[in-house]
């Protein structure tokens, strides 16, 4: 008889579905209009009801079939009892089949981390730019991004009535990246892909000192890192804190999956232990290609204003 899916598989298997639930629930608050906005640290940092809704349902329906699984969410919400109807236990059957690389077969609940922004690109989900907006699984292993899930709940929303809306990508180490077709940025084009919302002085020094052929502007973690695995822009820039781990680990599962790499501004590999500060206080560089291109060009003085 067939031995039981890998831990690892069952994980990223449900967390598809449930990033897909995740996904109706951000369209049906847009559309049913009230959003609930709250400012947390300020203006420019909102919770909408989507985001609290979108974590409890996440967070309550892994950890009911993954108890052990340390799971953690960027919303601070009151630990009442999450009603049934934000309960998904569905599960990606194709996920299942799939063989799960050697290096993870052993993988037991309590070694796994979990990192969920139910709604990434909050600001611009206000602003109705809608396809900017993510919901985010990273699924962490000894300090590592390993495996992902990336939900773009409006992908195809300019395509017209008939389209069919939103899209799941998802990708482990070692496995590759899936629900997307990988496309690289025309050769000698240097695009950069940085904050919207989130501008200040150092983020446009950095930039401005790389010389890049174009700078596009864009909501969130979850949406750059598309940018760079489609071919839209060859690296993703952000030099100022701001940006969290639960922003950066489904992203850097599904980058590093298919050969990028994302670090810090000075070049350090994020962690993503339970124990681990939260912030990336020294902000994001990550490339599909040509990191060291990129790299290399980052002054010093950049590097030397953020501290990790
Ligand atoms: P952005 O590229 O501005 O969409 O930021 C990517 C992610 O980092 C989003 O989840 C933002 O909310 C978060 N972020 C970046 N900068 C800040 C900031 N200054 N304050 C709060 N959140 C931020
Ligand atoms: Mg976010
Ligand atoms: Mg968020």
């Amino acid at each position: 008889s067939m031995a039981s899916p890998a831990l690892l598989m069952r994980v990223v298997a449900s967390a598809y579905s449930v990033a897909e639930k995740a996904a109706t629930i951000v369209r049906n608050v847009m559309s049913a209009g009230d959003l609930g906005i709250v400012e947390k640290a300020g203006p420019n940092d909102l919770q909408t009801k989507a985001d609290r809704l979108v974590q409890m349902s996440i967070c309550a329906s892994l950890a009911r079939k993954f108890p052990k699984v340390t799971i953690i969410g960027e919303e601070e919400l009151p630990t009442d009892d999450v009603t049934e109807d934000l309960i998904e236990d569905g599960h990606c059957e194709e996920i299942l089949k799939k063989p799960c690389p050697a290096q993870y077969t052993g993988i037991k609940e309590e070694e796994l981390v979990i990192w969920v922004d139910p709604l990434d690109g909050t600001k611009e989900y206000t602003e109705g730019l809608l396809d900017h907006v993510t919901v985010l699984i990273g699924i962490a292993y000894g300090g590592k991004a390993i495996a992902g899930v990336i939900n773009q709940p409006y992908y195809n929303y300019e395509a017209g009535a008939n389209a069919v809306l939103g899209r799941t990508i998802w990708g482990v180490l070692g496995m590759g990246a899936f629900g997307f077709q990988l496309t690289e940025v025309p050769a000698g084009k240097h695009i950069i892909v940085t904050t919207r919302s989130h501008s200040n002085a150092l983020v446009n020094e950095c930039i401005t000192a790389l010389n890049p052929d174009t700078v596009v502007r864009v909501g969130g973690a979850g949406n750059k890192i598309i940018q760079l695995i489609e071919g839209k822009a060859s690296a993703y820039v952000f030099a100022s804190p701001g940006c969290k781990k639960w922003d950066t680990c489904a992203p850097e599962a599904i980058l590093h999956a298919v050969g990028g790499k994302i670090t810090d501004i000075r070049g350090n590999p994020f962690q993503y232990n339970k124990e681990v500060k939260h912030m990336n206080s020294a902000g994001v560089l990550a490339t599909l290609r040509n990191y060291d291109y990129y790299a290399s060009r980052i002054p010093n003085t950049v590097k030397e204003s953020l501290v990790p």
